[in-house]
């Protein structure tokens, strides 16, 4: 399953937001989170109504719906890449998830101490986003030393030859951070992406901003620093989500037990609650694409990287239907949602048949064929 993460300074909001993840049932027939794994890691149904479409139709005995892992990671400081508050320890945890939710402080309340003295959520994001930079540039340079060292032998060898590219590709990487770049912003060649992956470089992983407002400011959709926090995206992260969430807010739903209630509340107040969208945004930065497997036992979503073939998809499921994969039957969900049913597929002649080459489309409705 992929890891996401949320990042921030201390008291911006976290905790507040990953316990109404972990405890919120809305949004989800299926109970939206099932389930807390450990007190920082929680597992979450991706809401999709094509799943739930889906399982109203064949009504099977079991609904494995996509899931999502979050992860609340403890509060960064100034100067964690330095070692600062718990630095290398949490800057470590950061790089082990696939993508970060970044959570932005833009609620004023005096009794809630902001660890920089004011709110300021440029700032804030200054910080976090130079944090992160520092230490890529750390790691980058001790990459590059390494590999200094292992092309100053010289020579013409084939061997000699590939870890020039990849030195001057490391040695790009660098300066692209070093003038104040994220990677992930960056126009990366193929070649130079084979190189950039097994580094793990923390500016690399997509980032959704969620900036966290109070509860009135939620439901106006207005607060006063949006305006800045937009701008500073633009600037710096251009193209990256940016999510409007109240922590205080959802805590308040989930604390209304009911799914029902919840509701009620939210309909009373003319709002929603955040959680979903949260979820399905962070799911489309990941650039996951979904197939399903269905029938009378089972409807299931399955998650996959954007572009992969067939076998590798088929090893999603199992890993040794990747090596033995003969062939796929296949159509995409919206031809069966058009029609109604799977004998109306097959008799519109829509049902397919595909060999290794076949590139999965999201929503792709598969029935895999594999042997020995
Ligand atoms: P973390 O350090 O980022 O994990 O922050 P916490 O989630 O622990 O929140 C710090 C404090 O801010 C707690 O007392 C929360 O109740 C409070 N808090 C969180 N979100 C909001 C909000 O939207 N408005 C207000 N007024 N307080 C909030």
């Amino acid at each position: 399953s992929l890891k996401s993460g949320i990042v921030g300074l201390a008291n911006v909001g976290k905790s507040t937001l990953f316990q109404a993840i972990t405890k919120s049932s809305l949004g989800n027939p299926a109970n939206f989170p099932y389930a807390t794994i450990d007190p920082e890691e929680a597992r979450v149904i991706v809401p999709d109504e094509r799943f739930d479409w889906l399982c109203q139709q064949y009504k099977p005995k079991s609904q494995v719906p996509a899931n999502l892992t979050v992860y609340d990671i403890a509060g960064l400081t100034r100067g964690a890449s330095t070692g600062a508050g718990l630095g290398n320890a949490f800057l470590s945890h950061i790089r082990a998830v696939d993508a970060i939710f970044q959570v932005v402080r833009c609620f004023d309340d005096a009794e809630i101490i902001h660890v920089e003295g004011d709110v300021n959520p440029t700032r804030d994001l200054n910080i976090i986003s130079e944090e992160l930079r520092i230490k890529d540039i750390e790691f980058v340079e001790k990459a590059l030393d390494a590999l200094n060292k292992q092309t100053r032998r010289g020579g013409q060898s084939l061997e000699m030859k590939k870890l020039k590219e990849e030195e001057a590709t490391v040695a790009k990487v660098l300066q692209y951070l070093q003038d104040g770049n994220d990677i992930r912003k960056g126009n990366w060649g193929p070649k130079e992406v084979e190189v950039i992956n097994p580094l793990f470089l923390l500016t690399a992983k997509p980032v959704v901003y969620l900036v966290n407002l109070s509860e009135k400011d939620y439901i106006r959709q207005k607060n006063k620093y949006l305006p800045k926090v937009k701008e500073w995206i633009d600037a710096n992260s251009a193209g990256d989500p940016l999510l409007p969430v109240s922590a205080q807010f959802e805590e308040r739903l989930t604390l209304l037990g009911e799914e029902a209630a919840a509701e009620e509340e939210c309909k009373k107040l003319g709002t929603k609650s955040g959680l979903p969208r949260i979820i399905t945004t962070m799911r489309t930065a990941l650039n996951l694409a979904s197939f399903f497997t269905t029938g009378a036992d089972e409807v299931r979503q399955w998650t996959i990287r954007k572009g992969i073939k067939a076998p590798a998809a088929a090893g999603v499921i199992h890993t040794d239907f990747e090596k033995t994969f003969i062939q796929v039957i296949v159509y995409n969900y919206s031809v069966l949602k058009e029609l109604g049913d799977e004998a109306a597929v097959k008799a519109a002649g829509k049902v397919m048949t595909k060999g290794k080459e076949y590139i999965v489309e999201d929503g792709d409705i598969l029935l895999i064929k594999a042997g020995a």
